[in-house]
């Protein structure tokens, strides 16, 4: 079964006049449509004297956002939350969920203000647009320091070809926000082709709505996933089918975190999309050293997030998922062998990316190439020579590519104070290399292992001289993340080794 292509932005819409203040957007009724038991309307709390803090051009484009507008008084406004979108719909929605393995009742957007969906199929979102109906204790704000994680790390997740929601704009303003200590509010305007997650399917679950809960499977199928609806698809059921492909793409998504080494670090059921992308950047992390066990998000004192937990994870919250939908599935035998997509399709799909990492799917065509078992040896070994010697996961895989395209192997070597375990280890890398086209590896291998990854220091020296008002590092960062596996003269910095202050960074769930 294969699952199809979230809906793309229609770019440029021919009805779209980018001289309106709302720099054209156009708005059709998507999740609004789903009646009021699916949310509360209500307005975005203004901020004081917003300023801008980060833009994606890229973002804009897909939208059919002009430049012009983009610099715009009228857009800092609107994506501030300040002034309303024409004929957008302004709502918060309730989800329920499953916080660090317990169940945590309602939830809901506590600070996201939904504020319609374009007629290019994708909805725009502000997170940190003030208090709405489930927002609990919080104050419905986000902070500067978050925002611009959550602006870069979004555009970055793109740049490497990892499912996410996207991030159009970050905007700041002076206004006080309390956390450990006081700070500053931002606004994050978000972008999703959807932002249901499986916690709103557990809210109608666990409050017997099976009507409301039918409603929702029914929108999500008929937006994203209609091949559910084909009698030839993976069983009779639309709903089977549903968490079959839900699985599978989670599937997928999974195997490219655990490839390219990023931590979640809050893989709660309300924070697991439905059309699996990465959505909710809060402590996330992407791996310097390569530690299995790393825990990246310094609330969770049991490691239940772990780098090397989330693959397990996953398939818990589809559990979740799969309870939540059982009203529609009916049978839990089916229900259970749809979850089973979830464990072949991650191993396949991460067998997939390392082969790829490794050069090795290169070969493919070659019938003489590595046999399998052999692969899954060299994978595992690689695997275990990162752990054992704690070796900086991107420098590693980009310094091998560029090793295989031609240049020394000391840059990696370097990276092993036993430099005498990785000769061994090239040595049986070499002997798979010399069995496929090296030229074919090494451009496979610098498309796959990235030069730039959005680790935490990075991100914390933009924050604090964007605290000062200075934006340029967070321009140069969406700049390089953006494109991530080319070279970007002139910032070679982004790519070394982390300072050592790097390893005392800790983020919490406080955003
Ligand atoms: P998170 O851990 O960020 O996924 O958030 C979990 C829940 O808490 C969600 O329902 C959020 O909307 C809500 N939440 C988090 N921070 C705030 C805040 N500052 N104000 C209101 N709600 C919040
Ligand atoms: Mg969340």
């Amino acid at each position: 079964m294969s699952t199809l292509p979230t809906p793309s932005a229609d770019a440029a819409l021919p009805h779209q006049n980018p001289d309106h203040p709302d720099g054209g957007l156009a708005w059709r009724n998507g999740f609004a449509a789903l009646g009021p038991a699916f949310y509360t309307r209500l307005r975005p709390r203004p901020l004081p004297s917003p300023y801008w803090v980060g833009r994606s051009a890229a973002m804009a484009r897909e939208l059919g956002l002009s430049d012009a507008w983009m610099a715009s008084d009228e857009a800092l406004h609107r994506l501030t939350g300040n002034t309303l979108f024409e004929g957008g719909d302004a709502l918060a929605s309730v989800y329920s969920g499953h916080q660090f393995g317990h169940w945590a009742g309602q939830l809901g957007d506590g600070r996201a203000i939904w504020l319609g969906e374009t007629r290019g199929g994708q909805e725009i979102q502000l997170k940190g647009a003030g208090p709405t109906p489930y927002s609990r204790m919080g104050d419905g704000r986000a902070v500067l320091r978050s925002s611009i994680r959550e602006f870069l790390c979004s555009e970055a997740m793109h740049g490497l070809g990892i499912p996410t929601t996207r991030a159009l704009a970050v905007t700041g303003s002076d206004a006080p926000v309390r956390r450990e200590e006081v700070e500053t509010a931002a606004v994050v305007t978000r972008v999703a082709p959807s932002f249901i997650r499986f916690g709103h399917f557990e809210h109608f679950s666990h409050n017997r709505l099976h009507a409301e809960l039918k409603t929702l499977a029914d929108h999500v199928i008929d937006r994203h996933y209609p091949a559910c609806r084909d009698s030839a698809s993976y069983s009779a059921n639309p709903y089977t089918n549903l968490l079959a492909a839900v699985s599978e793409r989670t599937a997928r998504l999974l195997a490219q975190w655990q490839a390219v080494g990023f931590c979640h670090g809050v893989m709660n059921t309300d924070n697991m999309s439905i059309l699996g992308l990465t959505i909710d950047y809060g402590p996330f992390q992407f791996l310097d050293a390569f530690d299995p066990d790393h825990i990246c998000n310094h609330s969770d004192t049991g490691g239940r997030y772990a780098y090397n937990q989330q693959p397990n994870i996953a398939h818990w919250n589809l559990f979740c998922l799969g309870q939540a939908l059982m009203p529609l599935i009916g049978d839990q035998d089916q229900a259970l062998a749809a979850l089973e997509v979830y464990k072949s399709t991650f191993l396949e799909a991460f067998h997939g990316q390392m082969r790829a990492k490794l050069g090795l799917a290169a070969g493919e065509h070659r019938p003489s190439g590595p046999s399998l078992d052999a692969e899954r040896a060299l994978i595992d070994a690689t695997l275990q020579l990162l752990a054992r010697h704690r070796v900086d996961h991107s420098l590693f895989w980009r310094g091998l590519s560029q090793h295989v395209a031609g240049g020394p192997a000391d840059p990696v070597r370097d990276l092993f104070i036993d430099r005498a375990a990785f000769d061994m280890w090239l040595l049986s890398y070499s002997e798979h290399l010399s069995q496929i086209n090296r030229g074919l590896a090494a451009d496979l291998m610098l498309k796959t292992n990235p030069k730039y990854v959005f680790r935490n220091h990075l991100g914390e020296l933009a924050i604090r001289r964007a605290k000062l008002k200075d934006f340029s590092g967070v321009d140069d960062l969406l700049t390089v993340l953006s494109r991530p596996f080319d070279e970007h003269p002139g910032f070679e910095s982004f790519a070394a080794l982390p300072p050592e202050w790097a390893a005392c960074i800790e983020i919490s769930c406080s955003s």
